[in-house]
């Protein structure tokens, strides 16, 4: 078998000892090629195409282990769901870093690849269904142009896992630019230890952020260029309704890439209180309360960072609290433009922020559908009418058209509200049937919906029933965490 282009170069490992433990993934016992992504494969100079399917099943599964790949397990913490808890890898295994052939690095990752020292009670393994669900929503989040790690396979094991019921097993290979998370820093700050810690922010600087090499305080340097990057990130989300449902610390990349996909979905119509993760029993990290719990896990990650801030505590603590609270500004301005973008309004004029919240008020009144009130501007259609009728909409639409009126060229507006509108978003129902499908052997529901995400933004008329929101009685639907 030839190495199909892997060229590693595993910095991870050499970080200090208390970072990882370096282990192999545990041997599955039937592996099974379900999907493998070819398109991704080529962009980061991989192919597999001229393996047999049994092959690349042994790969992907962890049973036959790449030339130059050193696997480890990472430890982390975090904060979940307001708890502080030791974790890591505990169903993951990283294979190595990957340089694709624009010198880029990529974690190449095993997820599902059994037990290691962090697995606490847990079987470290996953089962099919969730690891479909990662695999599409990953995809559909980058096509949708928002950072985001990607799936490069999924195979099954052979094996039963053992939920509420019993599951196919699986393993994801997940692509990333790096695992760093907050919870990675809460990690190291937990251990109290300061060179570690310097250690590994000089390593996230070298990683994401290298025009940050020659800052005279890196910790402050680093913490700005995070919230930056994660600002942009859940403005994204708020874009085009993604939740993501465990917004825990360890589920924070310090990329500003969207990972972790559990029990995410995109939300249909509008309600800012919306969740579907069957473990999210308060609403913690419901659709409107994402940017707050953003500017929460940041200030986490600034905690991490006390002894880098100053070396006076105290002067520390004041230096975070001046940092997290730029974020609440920076949030507005970002969000504001997200959605001048999604409105095609290109000039600033006063009445510009009283229109938006016009329109949430009552896209929720009406129950409408979030993507396709959207859409509706741009071309008129909308399969869902309600909102249509309201009088109060009707006189927001004229004034919306008389404030577009202001714009310089009309067309610009126009360019904008297409590139920031997504008509195609991977509806909860239709990602349910292909999973469902899938599990029972037929895989080729998933790769129709795997074909209709790869272009969100294109209107095509055949594919209308993609666009349609869950019907009512798919309403009251939940996600797992598949734990
Ligand atoms: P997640 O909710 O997927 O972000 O996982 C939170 C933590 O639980 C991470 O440390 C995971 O490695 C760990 N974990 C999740 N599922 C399992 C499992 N089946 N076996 C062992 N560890 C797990
Ligand atoms: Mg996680």
């Amino acid at each position: 078998m030839n190495n199909s282009g892997f060229k590693f170069d595993n910095t991870y490992a050499n970080l200090p000892e208390i970072m990882a433990t370096k282990l192999s993934p545990v041997a599955v016992k039937k592996p099974e090629l379900v999907i493998l992504n070819h398109d991704l494969a080529k962009s980061l100079g991989l192919d597999f195409s001229k393996h047999s399917d049994q092959e690349n099943a042994e790969i992907f599964s962890g049973n036959k282990l790449i030339d130059g790949s050193l696997p480890l397990a990472q430890a982390y913490c975090g904060h979940q769901f307001g708890h502080f808890v030791m974790l890591g890898d505990g169903r993951a295994i990283l294979l190595g870093e990957h340089i694709d052939p624009k010198n880029q690095r990529w974690d190449i990752q095993l997820k599902g690849s059994g037990k290691t020292p962090y697995s606490r009670g847990g079987d470290g393994r996953a089962a099919l269904g969730p690891m479909l669900r990662e695999y599409i929503i990953s995809e559909a989040i980058h096509f949708l142009n928002i950072p985001t790690t990607r799936s490069l396979a999924v195979v099954t094991t052979g094996e039963d896992v053992l939920r509420e019921t019993k599951l196919k097993g699986a393993v994801l290979t997940r692509i990333a630019s790096s695992h760093l998370r907050v919870g990675t820093f809460q990690y190291v700050a937990a251990k109290q230890d300061i060179s570690a810690l310097k250690t590994l922010v000089d390593y996230a600087i070298e990683r994401h952020y290298p025009e940050l090499l020659q800052a005279q305080n890196k910790a402050i340097a680093l913490f700005k260029s995070v919230m930056k990057r994660q600002i942009e990130l859940i403005v994204n989300w708020m874009r085009v309704s993604f939740i993501h449902g465990v917004m825990n610390t360890d589920n924070m990349s310090i990329s500003g890439e969207s990972i972790d996909y559990g029990p995410c979905a995109f939300m249909d119509h509008y309600d800012t209180k919306t969740v579907f993760s069957s473990i999210d029993h308060y609403g913690r990290y419901a659709y409107g309360s994402q940017p707050i719990i953003g500017q929460w896990n940041l200030a986490r990650f600034a905690e991490s960072l006390f002894p880098l801030l100053d070396e006076d505590e105290k002067k520390s603590e004041g230096i975070a609290n001046d940092l997290i609270k730029e974020y609440e500004e920076l949030f507005a301005d970002k969000f504001h433009v997200m959605m001048k973008n999604k409105l095609g309004m290109i000039s600033d004029e006063d009445q510009d922020k009283q229109m938006m919240s016009d329109l949430f008020k009552l896209m929720h009144k009406n129950q409408a559908d979030y993507t396709n009130t959207f859409r509706y501007l741009i071309n008129g259609k909308f399969p869902q009418e309600k909102l249509l009728n309201d009088p109060d909409f009707i006189i927001w639409e004229a004034e919306w058209k008389k404030r577009l009126s202001k714009n310089q060229k009309s067309e610009d507006g126009y360019q904008l509200m297409m590139k920031h509108n997504p008509l195609f978003i991977p509806r909860n129902h239709k990602v349910e049937e292909a999973l469902s499908a899938a599990d029972d052997g037929d895989i080729s529901k998933f790769l129709s919906l795997c074909e209709v995400i790869k272009k969100p933004y294109t209107e095509d008329v055949n594919l209308e029933e993609f666009t349609k929101p869950a019907p009512a009685s798919d309403r009251v639907y939940k996600t797992y965490c598949g734990t």
